[in-house]
This record gives structure tokens, sequence and C-alpha cells, in this order.
């Protein structure tokens, strides 16, 4: 009996393990599913190149392929993750505006690592940073007259700050962020710009 629990517990890691390492793809199949994104989400696409070109904090993109967890990740080292799950298929809450406010978010992490010391850092106010840094983005391309990501945007994290899950540091600097003036100076904009109502 101990044996085979032995075998069952090792089993579980090595399944574990293989699931974790199998999470990752290639840099040829990670940049094949951006490719098919112009056509599949055109504006997440001229995002996406543009920011690899011109932004310097990103220092490299890496690619998983994970359902069941978040669309992109940021790392300290400047390293974001896309998970092309939610590329390849299209799930019903990331369309093409939500993944530019998912890609704007994650650059925002990366300036949050930058300008905020080490030693002050805590997921809060680093999601709170990176929601920001999204609506300061997405804003200017309301300012070219493309006002659904920041639409997008808002709406999303206005129905996150809703969530009872505090465990979740999304969820916590929402809840911060949508009473204070610079969300709601942002919901005024999107109304009188672009004549649309943030429920
Ligand atoms: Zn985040």
């Amino acid at each position: 009996m101990r044996y085979l629990l032995f075998i069952l517990s090792g089993l579980f890691f090595f399944i574990q393990a293989s699931a974790q390492k199998n999470s990752f793809v290639a840099d040829s199949i990670g940049y094949a599913a951006i490719k098919q994104c112009e056509q599949t989400f055109p504006q997440f696409y001229r995002e996406f190149e543009y920011i690899k070109a011109q932004d310097t904090l990103i220092k490299k993109f890496v690619f998983v392929q994970q359902p069941g967890t978040g669309p992109a990740f940021a790392s300290p080292k400047g390293v974001i993750t896309i998970n092309i799950s939610y590329l390849n298929k299209p799930k019903p809450n990331f369309d093409d505006n939500r993944l530019i406010v998912v890609l704007y978010h994650e650059v925002g992490h990366l300036h949050y690592f930058l300008t905020i010391d080490r030693t002050k850092w805590n997921p809060e106010d680093s999601e709170k940073a990176a929601f920001e840094y999204s609506l300061l983005k997405t804003k200017e391309m309301a300012e070219k007259n493309d006002c659904l990501p920041l639409a997008t945007g808002l709406k999303f994290m206005k129905l996150r700050s809703m969530s009872n899950d505090l465990q979740d540091a999304h969820v916590r600097a929402l809840k911060r962020m949508v009473n204070e003036p610079l969300y709601t100076g942002y919901v005024k904009y999107v109304s009188s710009k672009c004549n649309m109502t943030i429920k």
C-alpha cells in the first residue's frame, strides 16, 4: 500500500511537472499565433507590433498555451508572457479591444517595476499601476477617435471591482480605483468625447 502511494505521488508530480513544462510553446508557434491575429484581432496585432518595436522596457515576449489561466503576465525582468489560448480560440469576454487593454496592462506592470523602488513593491499597487497605465494608453487611442478599447477597459474594471474575491490583488486594486477621481475622470471623458456610458 505504501509502495502504491509512493508510485501514485511520483506519478502526480510527474504529470504536474510535465503540464507546466508543456504550457510553454516555442517562439515560432507564439509568433505564428500573433501573425494570425492580423486577421482575427487586427487592432491587437497592430498594437502588439507597435509596442514590440517601440517600448524599450519590453525585453522579450514568451508564449504559453494554458487554458484556464490569465491572458498575459509580466515579470520584473521585462518579460511579457502571452497565453496564446486567448488568441487561437477567441473567448467571449476577450475581444480585440479587451486584448489591447490586457497588453497595455502588462506593459504597465513593467513601468511599475521600473519606477517604484523594489522594497515598496506590492501586488495590489502593481495591479493598480497596470490598470491605470492601460487607461492612459487607451485614452490616447480614444483621442485618435477609437473609443472602444478605453470604454471596454473601464467596463471590465468596474465589473471586476464588484467581485468579492479579496485574495485577488486585481480585485483589491480595482475596489480602490473605481472610487478615485482618476477613474471617474476617464468615465466622464468617455461620456463626453465618445457619447458612451459606463455602467
Ligand atoms: Zn496585472
